[in-house]
């Protein structure tokens, strides 16, 4: 058992009241026949286990999660050898099966000569904390995914698509590698709110946000929104020809899925125009410069009759 020494107007026995009312456990190993000289009986509470039961410190790395085993055991062993106070979290096994996070703060407990006697702590229930931090944790991720997807349709959004950009134009750069991208507006979209509402309008513009999404197969190719009616692929490792054939592709499956449009001067149907342009950038250039370029091609699109490709200008 514990030696509690006793102190004017604070005897043994508040001392042991005290430790063994707390949620903390307080328990002693002694370091060289490396068993369990006290643990609070506390212990039974929360995992199910008899303070008897903790007889070696092998009971307690047998009552801990396999995935934390290892790591701890080195780390506080180590720690302890040294001298140095320490904590720990790790999952501590139940009687029935479950795990319960814990916190393990120890104090490492010296002889006269400075070598280590014995180690003194503290195990706290840390479970509520840890699962605050895990709903946090997942919050934060689904916070940082939704920051780089488009509200309307769930494509990547211009934030996203600037990122996926900078990237691979650092990648294209090194590699000398040709990257390309392909700019697509809708056809008399004004018109087509006009005409249908813009509700229609916001269900159009998903739909062709997923029939683009449906093209671009490869596992670097990226898809955005843009800006209003206007979306945007980034093509790695493609060069001008087979951007130039995706953004057919692209302009074909929109023109056959046949979404009426009967205000547009192009055609019967729903129907975009596509800039397309491709470059294997040197050092010195910059993803600004393929945009601008990009951009033209897209209106020359326009001006020649909308519902077609067109080619930058190679720089
Ligand atoms: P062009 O063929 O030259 O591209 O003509 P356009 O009418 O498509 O181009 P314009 O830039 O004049 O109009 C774009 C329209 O897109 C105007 C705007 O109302 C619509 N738009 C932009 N964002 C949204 C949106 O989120 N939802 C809906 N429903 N419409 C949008
Ligand atoms: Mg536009
Ligand atoms: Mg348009």
């Amino acid at each position: 058992m514990i030696d509690i020494e006793a102190k004017p107007g604070l005897d043994g026995d508040v001392y042991r009241t005290l430790l063994e009312s707390t949620r903390a456990i307080p328990w002693k190993i002694d370091w060289n026949t490396m068993t369990f000289a006290y643990i609070g009986p506390q212990i039974e509470a929360l995992l199910g286990w008899t303070p008897e039961s903790w007889a070696s410190v092998q009971d307690w790395i047998d009552r801990m999660h396999p995935e934390d085993r290892a790591w701890v055991v080195d780390f506080c062993v180590a720690q302890s050898k040294d001298g140095i106070d320490h904590e720990a979290d790790y999952r501590a096994l139940c009687k029935n099966g479950e795990y319960v996070w814990i916190r393990d703060v120890v104090h490492v407990v010296r002889d006269a000569d400075g070598a280590v006697e014995a180690l003194v702590g503290f195990m706290f229930d840390i479970s509520e904390r840890k699962r605050t931090e895990e709903r946090l944790l997942n919050l934060q991720r689904e916070l940082e995914r939704l920051s780089f997807k488009d509200g309307l349709t769930g494509v990547g959004n211009r934030r996203c698509f600037d990122k996926v950009l900078r990237n691979e134009w650092n990648c294209a750069q090194r590699s000398r590698q040709p990257l390309s991208l392909v700019l697509l507006d809708i056809d008399y979209f004004k018109q087509y709110n006009d005409h249908y509402g813009h509700i229609q309008g916001d269900n159009c513009l998903k739909r062709v946000g997923a029939l683009l999404d449906s093209v671009a197969s490869r596992p670097r190719d990226f898809l955005a929104r843009y800006g209003g009616e206007e979306f945007v692929l980034v093509l790695p490792e493609t060069d001008a020809q087979s951007a130039c054939r995706l953004a057919e592709r692209c302009r074909e499956l929109i023109e056959q899925s046949r979404m009426p449009h009967e205000k547009s001067k192009a055609a019967p149907v729903l129907t975009v125009s596509l800039g397309v342009g491709a470059v294997v950038p040197d050092m010195a250039s910059e993803p600004l410069s393929l945009i601008d370029a990009v951009d033209r091609a897209l209106y020359q699109a326009k001006t020649q009759g909308r519902n077609r490709v067109a080619m930058a200008e190679p720089s």
